[in-house]
């Protein structure tokens, strides 16, 4: 049977987590377009496990008192008491970011800087976590906000040829602190986990320093956004190509001469989710959302953007994975929930729409409501799902 995106054919579940060989590997957002020619989805061996899951395993078998003494060397070559800055943290100030920095600043000594690409909706409890996090955490911050109008429409328009809201989000997440990095004249990034550990081949995550092809470039007219190349973007939509400069990645001829080095601080540190998410109650202020997320169980994952549960939704639609299958298999490599468990939420709250904030999310892209779900129909693969009378159902359902 013919699939969509490049989606292996038949569905297979991993035996250890809730995952399914249609989760999609990260490709560089900047050559995302409809068909997503050439793309790879988590592998599963012939045990029926996942790469996350093997990832996992390999995670617990490692010397973390040795990966932090490599984290000390690093910083101590970089750390300044000139009173620069000596490190940049991109984050939102959720628990990830938040407990990132404070034990970079107050545990370690660093002066890190902080910068921020907003949300493209913040929640109101998104928002007071940001502000807590420089105010109660205690840091000099830069928040990055692009053009309105050109964020707004290219917003709308990954969501009218990707069904992806969340791709401008993406963007700036990958792209700015490389360009601010360079601004400040700071050689260090710090990311938090490295994403690549729960999608991607395992030999994508054996180092600390994150691969130059998420957000640099050579050539800027190959680039694509929203599913559509520069040139063509520029010419149909009346844009200049500095409209478009803050969401494509840097130039990398000149971004290598400024040898600045991007971590991830998962590599250096063992990052349990819960953990930063009490560390960040404990020290910058961070709040979970009172009411738990639609879609999943939990009430303290990504909850600074109204798009964010619209996103989980259309990977439902697109990969049949929604934010539980995500979040449950995340619990049981942290040991927090076992399989039978984690099938149980999957089948409760998978695919629930998340309607708390589709009508302002409509209102703001000037989408109509019946077009999106239209939409949501045409980006359904006919391997994943079938329709009966009006509704559509997932033809493999875990167990
Ligand atoms: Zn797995």
């Amino acid at each position: 049977m013919k699939t969509k995106y490049n989606l292996p054919p038949k569905v297979i579940f991993c035996k250890e987590c809730v995952m399914t060989n249609q989760r999609p590997s990260s490709i560089p957002e900047f050559f995302h377009t409809k068909n997503r020619a050439g793309a790879h989805y988590l592998q599963i061996d012939e045990n029926g496990v996942c790469d996350a899951c093997k990832h996992n395993k390999i995670k617990n078998k490692i010397n973390w008192n040795k990966r932090e003494k490599e984290l000390l060397e690093l910083l101590a070559k970089h750390r300044k008491s000139n009173g620069e800055y000596d490190c940049l943290v991109p984050g939102s100030g959720g628990k990830d970011s938040a407990y990132q920095a404070h034990i970079l600043k107050y545990k370690y000594k660093m002066n890190p800087l902080l910068v921020t690409w907003p949300p493209i909706l913040y929640t109101e409890y998104g928002l007071k976590n940001f502000n807590n996090w420089i105010n109660v955490g205690g840091f000099d911050s830069v928040v990055v906000r692009p053009n309105g109008r050109v964020m707004k429409l290219l917003t709308k328009l990954s969501i009218e040829n990707l069904l992806h809201p969340f791709q401008t989000f993406f963007f700036g997440q990958k792209n700015v602190a490389p360009k601010i990095a360079a601004k400040f004249n700071i050689k260090l990034v710090f990311y938090g986990e490295n994403e690549a550990e729960y999608g991607n081949p395992i030999a994508e995550n054996v180092s600390s320093i994150r691969k130059t092809s998420y957000f640099l470039t050579k050539n800027f007219n190959k680039l694509y956004l929203a599913g559509i190349k520069i040139k063509d973007l520029i010419k149909n939509y009346d844009l200049k190509l500095n409209d478009l400069k803050i969401f494509l990645p840097e130039s990398e001829k000149e971004f290598l001469k400024k040898k600045i080095q991007i971590h991830y601080l998962g590599y250096y540190l063992r990052w349990v989710p819960q953990e930063a998410y009490y560390y960040a109650v404990e020290n910058t202020g961070f709040k979970p959302r009172p009411f738990r997320t639609q879609g999943t169980f939990s009430k303290y994952n990504s909850i600074d953007d109204k798009i964010d549960d619209l996103h989980y939704y259309t990977t439902y639609i697109k990969y049949g994975l929604g934010r539980a299958s995500y979040d449950a298999s995340q619990e049981i490599r942290n040991g927090h929930m076992n399989r039978k468990e984690a099938v149980t939420l999957v089948k409760k709250y998978d695919g629930e729409f998340p309607d708390i904030y589709f009508d302002e999310i409509m209102q703001y892209l000037e989408i109509k409501k019946s077009n999106f779900f239209k939409l949501c129909d045409q980006f359904r693969s006919p391997h994943l799902w079938i329709k009966k009378g009006k509704k559509w159902f997932l033809k493999n359902l875990i167990s």
